[in-house]
Parts: C-alpha cells; sequence; structure tokens
C-alpha cells in the first residue's frame, strides 16, 4: 500500500485505494474525496489544497 498523502492546508490523511481514495477525518468516520470536499476544502478554498476541484 503507498504512503497517505496528508493535505498540508485541511490537514486531512487520504489513503489511495483501488475503486477510490479513502480519506481519514481527525474526528468521525472516514469519508471520500468528495465528503472531504464537501466538509472541508471548499470551505478554505487554498492553492495548497491537494484536494481541490
Ligand atoms: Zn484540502
Amino acid at each position: 500500500m503507498s504512503e497517505p498523502q496528508i493535505c498540508p492546508i485541511c490537514r486531512v490523511k487520504i489513503i489511495k485505494l483501488v475503486g477510490g481514495d479513502r480519506v481519514i477525518f481527525s474526528s468521525g468516520p472516514p469519508g471520500t474525496r468528495e465528503t472531504l470536499w464537501q466538509k472541508v476544502c471548499k470551505y478554505t478554498d487554498q492553492p495548497g489544497c491537494i484536494n481541490r476541484k
């Protein structure tokens, strides 16, 4: 398995998985890149974010 990426802006871990990446939040259940976008990245909206649309 590959090393998790950590978004320097949102501070969440993204683990690359076949069939869809898994996002580990600091609290709550893991989600997807889409839930990360909806919960965090949409609001931070900075160029350094690795989960930008
Ligand atoms: Zn981010």
